[in-house]
Parts: C-alpha cells; structure tokens; sequence
C-alpha cells in the first residue's frame, strides 16, 4: 500500500510518499524562512499555497508513482499554527477531490514519535520531543501517549529563534546559535525544572538582559545551550528510572543540534540506556512521517477537519 502525506503544521510544507513497509519513496519539503520577523502567519500561509503544487510534483517524480497507486492522503490536522494547518488541509481537501482519495487526518506530534521509532525499529522507547511548538517528555502506556513532562510556556525551538532574533540572527535561529555557541563560554543563567516540566521564558528574559548589558553572544549562545540541554537531559532521565525504559529517541527539529545529542547520548550511557535519534530530514517537520502516521490510523482516524490545539495524549 502507497500512501501520500501532506505536512503544513508550521514554516514547513511538504508532501511524503511511503510504503506500507516503511519505506520512504519521497520526502520533499519547501520551508519558509526570513532575515528578520520571525514566522508572519501571513507569510507563511502565501509561502504554502505558492509552493504546494511544485512539491506535489516532485514528491509524485521522485517517487515514480501515479495516483492511481496511492491509496489515501494523510494529513497534518494538527496540533500546530492555525493558518498555516488550513493552507494544507485546504490543498488535502482539493487534492483529495480532483483525485478521489480519502482524507486521514493525523496528528503531527504522534508522527514524530512514530517515524523515529519505525526507523531505528524500536520496541518502546522514551520520547525526547523537542520542536519549535513542543518540549515534551513523552511515554506509550496503556495504550495512549502520556506526556510525562513538558513546557510550562514556550517549546525551546521557539525559545532559540526568539533569542536569535534579540542576538540578529534569521529565523531559524537554531543553527547559528550552535555555530556560534562553539566560541563561547559559560555564564550562569536560570535552571527551571519543576518536577517533569520544564520552563524557557524566564531564561529567555534573563539572556536578553545579559545581551542588554554587554554580555558576547557566544558566551550566551553557549550557555543557553548547556542550560537548556541540561534541564531536558534530567527529566529524560527521571522517565527512563521511572518507567524502567531502556530506549531513548530524541525527535524534532532542535535534534539537530549535535551537542544536545552529545549530552543525552552521556546520560543514557551512564544508565544502561541506548540513546537514538531520527536522520535530520525525517526529524524534521516532514510529510513521510505524516504518510507513515496516516498508515499506522487509516482504520480509526478520518477527515480531521483542522485540530488546532490536538494533544499527543489525546490521540
Ligand atoms: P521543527 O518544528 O521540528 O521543524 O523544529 C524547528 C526548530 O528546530 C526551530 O526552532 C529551529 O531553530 C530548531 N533547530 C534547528 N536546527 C537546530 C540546531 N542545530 N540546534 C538547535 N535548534 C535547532
Ligand atoms: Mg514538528
């Protein structure tokens, strides 16, 4: 069975074309990025409605398929940025008419974490889900998704790129703070972990007073960093002792960041845990992993409509 994905939760919009084996036949995305002002809705929805057809297209020749031989269109119904989620359920419900396929709307955190464990062929890890929108700890047990711990405020993706923009950097800022991050050094900044959850707003504030006050933004960039990775490596931790979990799998965009890798990869060592991660470009916001989840739920979930605010644990 083939099935097509359509991604459009955020910056992102992408279709994805996999396999009932697990297998990625396609997986193209087009991203809105910019110099200054962070992700205007506005802009991004005109950004998605301009790229969409294009991304068809090279989804549909990369993978050497017809429409004939897709059996449904997965997509994105939430959770994610309002405008942004009808640009793409608007293209899902266009395409699903021109091409008489069914709509299977998924939810978009639930295809992260099923992605990544498809991919390194996992029997029941913990989940490290750091994106833009969401910072969760997440665990499968009695059926569902329990978010073990998460965010009290902003996702830490958000986090960096609105402390990129203080230090002027484009949007995405998390690359360059990385970059930048390698020349600096530490300075002592807040460390909110309360119980499972964490917070990033109070440590956003205090980094821009630093800025104000002269503080280099390599100096910055890396202590954020350490501060940041740390806080999430302890509560990783604490839901691998309490569940007795032997398998930790980091997904999201801030994956990317190699020395967050570096630090929960340590913690999992140092506990008899193994410590994987997802290849960037399924990490990422992607539409092979919306297709994959579509698979996973095309017997329970149907024309979603739009679900703005749709927790994992709801799923
Ligand atoms: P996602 O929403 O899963 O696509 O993730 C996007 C987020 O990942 C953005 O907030 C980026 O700033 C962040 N990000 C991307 N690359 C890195 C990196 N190397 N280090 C830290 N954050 C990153
Ligand atoms: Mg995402």
């Amino acid at each position: 069975m083939i099935v097509l994905g359509i991604e459009s939760t955020a910056h992102t919009f992408g279709v994805g074309i996999m396999n009932s084996e697990g297998e990625v036949l396609a997986n193209i995305f087009d991203s809105y990025s910019s110099t200054e002002g962070g992700m205007v809705p506005d802009k991004v929805v005109q950004h998605h409605e301009e790229v969409a057809e294009k991304v068809l297209a090279d989804a549909l020749s990369k993978a050497k398929v017809s429409w004939e031989e897709i059996e449904f269109i997965a997509y994105s119904a939430g959770p994610g940025l309002d405008p942004a989620l009808w640009a793409g359920y608007k293209k899902a419900q266009k395409w699903s008419e021109k091409y008489g396929k069914k709509l299977v709307g998924v939810n978009h955190c639930a295809a992260h974490l099923s992605i990544g464990k498809e991919i390194n062929e996992l029997e029941d890890p913990v989940y490290v889900y750091v994106s833009g929108v969401n910072t969760q700890v997440i665990t499968f047990d009695g059926g569902k998704y329990r978010v073990m711990g998460e965010t009290l405020d902003i996702g830490l993706g958000n986090m960096l790129d609105k402390f990129g923009r203080v230090i002027g950097l484009g949007f995405p800022a998390g690359p360059d703070i990385e970059k930048l991050a390698k020349k600096g050094k530490y300075i002592e900044l807040p460390y909110v972990v309360k119980g499972m959850d964490t917070s990033f707003s109070g440590i956003l504030s205090k980094v821009k007073q630093l800025y104000e006050k002269g503080v280099s933004k390599e100096d910055l960039c890396f202590s954020v960093q350490e501060v940041c990775f740390a806080m999430l490596a302890e509560v990783s931790e604490r839901a691998l002792a309490h569940t007795s979990k032997k398998e930790l799998l980091l997904v999201g965009g801030v994956g990317a960041n190699k020395r967050f890798c570096e630090m929960l990869a340590i913690m999992c060592q140092e506990r008899e845990a193994k410590f994987y991660k997802v290849p960037m470009d399924l990490a990422r916001d992607n539409a092979a992993m919306i297709a994959w989840e579509g698979f996973l739920r095309k017997d329970t979930h149907g024309d979603e409509g739009v679900k703005t605010f749709w927790r994992v644990d709801e799923v």
